[in-house]
């Protein structure tokens, strides 16, 4: 957490650029025995679950609207 003027912006752990909470997510993640949480962006959230949709075999128009529903 960094404060930057008056907004405290969260640090994406993916693209690493600043964000308000409210643009992203806090995202639990598994480190080898502990659980950490991490902050992410939309916009690094929609890319990861494209990638794992595609992964199920997903056709684009399926998979966009499943990101507008769950990223809109
Ligand atoms: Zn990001």
């Amino acid at each position: 957490m960094v404060e930057l003027g008056k907004v405290k912006k969260r640090k994406c752990n993916d693209c690493s650029e600043y964000f308000e909470e409210t643009q992203g997510k806090m995202t639990i993640l598994p480190d080898e025995n502990k659980l950490i949480w991490h902050f992410y962006c939309k916009k690094c959230l929609r890319s990861w679950r494209k990638r794992g949709l595609q992964n199920e075999g997903l056709s684009n128009i399926e998979i966009n609207e499943i990101i507008k529903r769950e990223y809109p």
